[in-house]
């Protein structure tokens, strides 16, 4: 798929109109495999000239293509070829985003391809069902609703789950009929070329979907100040979250946002403690941590604190680290050498302010990539930098409790609302936890459960919107409301 998607050797171009198109700069950057450090592609630099040709191909595919007067069946076939077009190339997009983001082939292979397959067929299913309403308005009227596409959405992805988060924006936008521009992430543009290859063999009309690869202060910036743009779907840090919505308030444009957090995960004594460890463990050590929603602030009540430490330590000599495309690694390098510096930074951090390093801290093996080793701080108070600040990495804040509602006020006492987990046998505790944590997601004797037909997002700063199951009818379809006088 590298070689598909750097056609003809040279750097992978921009993809607008269903065209492959080099940036009307010439301008290219490098995108790097964080598990050798080296060159992976070089891939076209889209800038605004660029975005505006994008944006213009989006609008014109919208307002003009075939793609707003099609049968809403019909888009939903052609996703659905996409769909399968996508699970059959699973090897090699496997491949290209393991290389791309370091995270391990096997967690690839299992989790990011597939799920996006089944979430371009989940929407491929829906395309046909979304209605609209009559209403009893008073008078001799007959008032009802359309359900009508946004229009141009642009779709502005992250580095953690590239093809994964494009699907989420990507198959609920085409199939309720708008279109799409997406910006994936700098540090991972190969895999949403490698996705625009497929849409165009699955027969998406030009413009429908386009992909312009470049940096979030220049493309990205770009697309979410852009007049012609309708909608803007946005995963990633808080922080550039809030200067995109800066950037979209200057034309009102619509947002959804997907952003940080700082779950809180909560054993409490009567738990399934094996299970709990384990959930803990893949809470916060899966893909690295680099995972927006990273059980990062584990709550455990005290009588089973020390249990549960060495459970976790147990647990962590089994997550091999090593090389992403060994299929037995399950921790592969962070993403950057600048993000491991600034987790390395978050770790300094927690030992100034006097929380016990466990274990880890420090870099991994090999010495080649930007390894971390999995990191566990314990005796860490809940206003610690390190439990209030999201990290995306591999380490996870050890927090003992008493008392429950102690335990909900410290839960709730964070600027982030994404998701949180509890562990009890106690059906009762584990209700009312659900309904007092304030987040968008509680797992409940599991942790980091996603599925196409639920809705995923958040709350407070972790932002505003919902991805995934019905809820995306309300995010990328709008009500026109008609009055017929009788
Ligand atoms: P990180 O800081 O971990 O790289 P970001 O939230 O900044 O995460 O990045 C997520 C996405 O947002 C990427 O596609 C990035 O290019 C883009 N981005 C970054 N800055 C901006 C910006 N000012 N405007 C629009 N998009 C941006």
């Amino acid at each position: 798929m590298t070689a598909q998607v750097l056609a003809a050797g040279g750097p992978a171009k921009l993809f607008i109109g269903n065209q492959w198109q080099a940036a009307a700069s010439g301008a290219t950057f490098e995108t790097i495999n964080p598990a050798t450090e080296q060159v992976l592609a070089e891939v076209a630099e889209a800038r605004e000239e660029d975005v505006d040709r994008a944006v213009a191909a989006a609008r014109e595919a919208f307002e003009q293509g075939p793609w707003a007067s099609m049968a809403a069946a019909e888009r939903g076939r052609l996703l659905l070829r996409l769909a399968e077009l996508i699970e059959r190339a699973t090897d090699e997009l496997a491949l290209l985003e393991a290389q791309d983001t370091g995270k391990p082939i096997t967690d690839a292979r299992r989790v990011d391809v597939p799920l996006a397959a089944a979430v371009f067929r989940y929407y491929a299913g829906f395309a046909d069902k979304v209605q609209g309403e009559t209403i009893p308005a008073r008078g001799a009227f007959v008032n009802l609703t359309l359900r009508e596409p946004v229009g141009v959405i642009a779709a502005i992805t992250p580095w953690n789950y590239p093809l994964l988060l494009a699907s989420y924006k990507v198959a609920p936008a085409l199939a309720f009929g708008n279109t799409v521009v997406l910006k994936p992430a700098e540090q991972t543009p190969l895999s949403a070329l490698a996705l625009a290859r497929l849409a165009a063999e699955a027969g998406l009309p030009p413009g429908v979907l386009n992909v312009v690869p470049g940096f979030g202060p220049v493309a990205g910036a770009a697309l979410a100040g852009h007049p012609g743009v309708d909608k803007i779907c946005f995963t990633g840090s808080t922080e550039t979250g809030t200067r995109i919505m800066e950037a979209a308030a200057r034309h009102t444009t619509r947002l959804q946002l997907e952003l940080g957090g700082k779950s809180p995960n909560i054993i409490f004594a009567d738990a399934d403690l094996e299970a709990a460890i384990k959930g803990a463990a893949f809470g916060v050590f899966s893909n690295m941590g680099e995972i927006c929603t990273a059980g990062s602030r584990l709550f455990v009540e005290r009588p089973v604190h020390a249990q549960v430490l060495e459970g976790l330590q147990r647990a962590i000599a089994r997550f091999r680290q090593g090389d992403p495309l060994d299929p037995s690694t399950r921790m592969g390098p962070l993403i950057s050498r600048e993000h491991l510096e600034r987790v390395l930074g978050y770790i300094a951090r927690g030992r100034e302010e006097g929380a016990r390093l466990l274990t880890g801290g420090e870099r991994g093996e090999p010495e080649r990539g930007y390894f971390l080793r999995p990191t566990i701080f314990d005796q860490v108070r809940n206003d610690m930098t390190i439990a209030r600040e999201e990290i995306f990495g591999p380490v996870l804040a050890v927090i003992p409790f008493d008392d429950i509602e102690e335990l909900i006020r410290q839960a709730n006492d964070t600027i982030y609302g994404l998701a949180a987990g509890v562990w009890t046998r106690d059906v009762r505790k584990a209700f009312t936890a659900a309904r007092r944590l304030r987040a968008g997601t509680v797992w409940i004797n599991t942790y980091n459960m996603y599925d196409p037909t639920t809705p995923y997002g958040g709350v407070k700063r972790s932002g505003f919107g919902r991805e995934l199951g019905a809820a995306a009818v309300e995010e990328f379809t709008q009500r026109k409301t008609v009055w017929v006088a009788l």
